[in-house]
């Protein structure tokens, strides 16, 4: 006998999209973003990939919602077992770079071997070819919608401008690529992240912090009820450990309380947008 679904609502009539989404960066972000590479450094990556995932799966499981990892290669072969337990739980895959490399510090030659080896490697381990992109750090190159367009990406999830949907321009133009927007508001990483090095971070906020800050950026999306998408940015080493994991099971619940919430993959908000947009501009 099945449970009855909790979570999951329709694009159909939905008040407002929620996309719970989840970088799986483990060791890629000391070694490529911050550039550090001691033993120490990468086990706080490893803590994302022994710990983090699993407790995660759990959650989404119990509550049977979707969500969105974005993956970057490097940890998709250093961590293989953890990304196709990702994929047969039915969670979408995204590309995050290969070893969470900066856009605008690299060549139009080195972005796009960064892509392709992306690619590469969730093919190579999952056999997922990525529809959508989150720049590693949320960062951008002039180049890089050029090249995502190239590699046949669908959405991006790197820009900050809305709270909702919309299509990306580049360099005056407008894309066939859709933005599904976040919010450092929205991201552990900005509240919760502590290091010594190579930058000095605080971090480590209260989990009723974080609470009041997601909680009142989803009320007020939803009072304003104007096709909102809200996307929370996780990372398996951040909101992994347990009063993190308590204070994401708070939130869903309390989202959970509210009619008219779809929880939805990334990829089904970019689709959502676009068969809407397209009907709009048809007579
Ligand atoms: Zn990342």
């Amino acid at each position: 006998m099945t449970e009855k679904p909790i979570g999951g609502g329709t694009a159909s009539d939905h008040r407002i999209a929620v996309s719970l989404t989840f970088d799986f960066d483990a060791e890629s972000v000391w070694l490529g973003a911050l550039g550090v590479d001691t033993p120490s450094a990468l086990s706080r990556g490893a803590y994302g990939a022994n710990e983090g995932v699993p407790r995660i799966l759990r959650l989404l499981d119990k509550y049977h919602l979707p969500a969105t990892f974005f993956i970057p290669g490097d940890t998709a072969d250093r961590h293989p077992e953890e990304t196709k337990a990702i994929a047969a739980a039915g969670h979408e895959i995204g590309h995050h770079g290969y070893c969470h490399e900066p856009p605008p510090g690299l060549s139009l030659t080195e972005e796009r071997e960064m892509i392709e080896r992306g690619i590469d490697a969730l093919e190579r381990q999952v056999g997922v070819r990525p529809r959508g992109y989150r720049s590693p750090s949320w960062e951008l190159s002039h180049n890089t919608y050029a090249l995502l367009a190239e590699y046949g990406i669908e959405y991006d999830a790197s820009q900050l401008a809305a709270d909702r949907p919309y299509w990306v321009h580049d360099k005056g133009e407008r894309t066939d690529i859709v933005e599904v927007p976040g919010a450092w508001e929205l991201c552990d990483s900005s509240l919760f992240m502590f290091a010594f090095t190579p930058n000095y971070l605080t971090g480590l906020a209260s989990p009723s912090r974080a609470q009041e800050i997601w909680c009142g950026d989803f009320d007020g999306m939803y009072a304003e009820n104007s096709d909102a998408c809200y996307v929370l940015t996780m990372h398996p080493q951040i909101i992994g450990r347990h009063h993190r994991m308590q204070l994401l099971e708070r939130v869903i619940q309390h989202m959970l309380g509210h009619d008219g919430v779809w929880f939805a993959q990334m990829g089904d908000i970019a689709d959502d947008f676009r068969q809407r947009a397209t009907a709009n501009v048809q007579p």
